[in-house]
């Protein structure tokens, strides 16, 4: 009598909960689970910001994958995911074939770019360990590079950030927090430093609270971000920034936040989807699949309160991960009586850097200190949810005012 087999793809929120909590039941005593990752290390996306700019080390936003999984009973393959095809209950990886009976696809997102021409080539995203280690030397190689020149290069030290989304607005905290000490390191007047946050829609931070939208672009503009609101941008070239208004902005470093689409791999396998992203069944299936589930941000689901699809978040993708894991322990073990997925939203809180952060917990709103300690007490949560209390020891934020 064979075991049937679980293939997770992505060690992201959504991949590493559902691993954690299969493994947590034993079901790898009546299944065998398989874990797919394309690093051997899982990384918090939502702290990503921080290690961009240069406020915090990459290596306290990730982890070894085999530090909280326990590979006796999981299996894990760390090899990129290439296209899943479901007729054959196959996964393409890069360096071979996985054959599946249940699928889970957890793959995140990549940047969206809505067409417009030079973002791919000409700026950087916040989306891997990877992609913001590279965002950080360079803007230090920016600061190294700028007193050497005897014709002083200004877009040497101008720092466009497109997209005032939560991104967008958490590291354009984070990096005017960081731009002092860099002044400082580098002997440069903070004067001679611009940093950008620009917005296509008629305000930053869209959909969130007004009067914590004007906190924080007061805070911002008051430690040096020039804010260009209802600014599309037209076109990105190399070393410069057109905005649809005619004018530019010349700048070396250019950082692309104007929200996600779901990992291209879901498109590539033929799922029909709404910018990479599947809209799911109540149980979280992929309509027509059902031994294929997909959650966190390669997956849609809908408010029906307002009408709209739920931004993707973090959160929202650990709560999926729960019905997911009861959701196959249910099939594995022949049940039919499938949970339905209930998101229950418990706020927002976004950081600006430093001690700074705004928020909203249930209908509580958060300024300052107290948002700030919130939200690493939300960063705490998430490890503890995955590692207990040894995890939040060893990476949690502990020193939260
Ligand atoms: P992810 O956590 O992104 O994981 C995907 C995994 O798949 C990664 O490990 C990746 O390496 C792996 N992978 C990708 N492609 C392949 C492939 N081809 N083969 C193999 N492996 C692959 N959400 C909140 O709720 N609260 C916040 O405060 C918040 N802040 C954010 C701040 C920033 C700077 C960013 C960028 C995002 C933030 N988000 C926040 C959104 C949140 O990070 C995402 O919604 C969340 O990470 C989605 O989880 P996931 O499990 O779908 O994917």
């Amino acid at each position: 009598n064979r075991r049937p087999k679980v293939v997770i793809l992505g060690a992201g929120y959504g991949g590493m909960m559902t691993a954690t909590r299969l493994q947590k039941a034993n079901m790898h005593r009546e299944a065998e689970i398989v874990l797919v990752n394309k690093h051997n290390y899982h990384y918090q996306t939502t702290w990503l910001h921080e290690p961009a700019a240069g406020t915090m080390h990459h290596d306290r936003t990730r982890m070894k994958i085999s530090d909280v999984i326990d590979t006796n009973k999981i299996q894990f393959i760390k090899d990129g995911v290439q296209r899943i095809d479901s007729e054959h209950q196959k996964v393409h990886l890069d360096g071979g074939e996985l054959d599946y009976d249940y699928l889970v696809i957890g793959l995140g997102s990549e940047p969206e770019t809505f067409g417009i021409p030079g973002v791919s080539q000409h700026a950087f995203s916040i989306r891997s360990v990877n992609s913001v280690r590279l965002i950080r030397e360079h803007i230090e190689y920016m600061f190294a590079n700028y007193n050497r020149q005897d014709e002083k290069q200004e877009d040497l030290l101008t720092f466009v950030v497109a997209g005032a989304g939560f991104t967008g607005i958490e590291f354009v905290g984070e990096l005017s927090e960081r731009i002092p000490e860099l002044c400082h390191e580098y002997d440069i007047a903070r004067e001679k430093v611009k940093i950008y946050s620009v917005e296509a829609a008629p305000s930053a931070l869209p959909g969130f609270d007004e009067e914590l939208v004007e906190y924080a672009m007061n805070l911002l503009e008051s430690r040096g971000v020039e804010f260009k609101i209802s600014t599309p941008i037209k076109e990105v070239q190399e070393g410069k920034v057109l905005l649809e208004n005619g004018d530019e902005i010349k700048s070396q470093t250019i950082v692309w936040t104007t929200g996600v689409r779901g990992n291209p791999v879901v498109e590539k396998s033929g799922f029909d989807a709404m910018r990479g992203r599947v809209k799911v069944e109540k149980d979280m299936r992929a309509p027509g699949h059902d031994n294929i589930f997909i959650f966190g941000d390669c997956a849609l689901i809908i408010n029906e309160e307002i009408n709209r699809p739920y931004p993707p978040t973090a959160q929202i993708a650990i709560q999926q991960a729960y019905t997911v894991s009861n959701n196959l322990k249910k099939l594995i073990k022949g049940e039919e009586n499938l949970e339905e997925f209930k998101p229950d939203i418990k706020g927002t809180v976004a950081s600006l850097g430093g001690k700074e952060a705004i928020g909203v917990i249930g209908d509580r709103k958060l300024y300052g200190n107290s948002a700030s300690a919130m939200k690493k007490i939300i960063d705490n949560r998430y490890l503890y949810l995955l590692g207990g209390m040894p995890l939040v020891l060893k990476k949690g934020k502990l020193n939260l005012f």
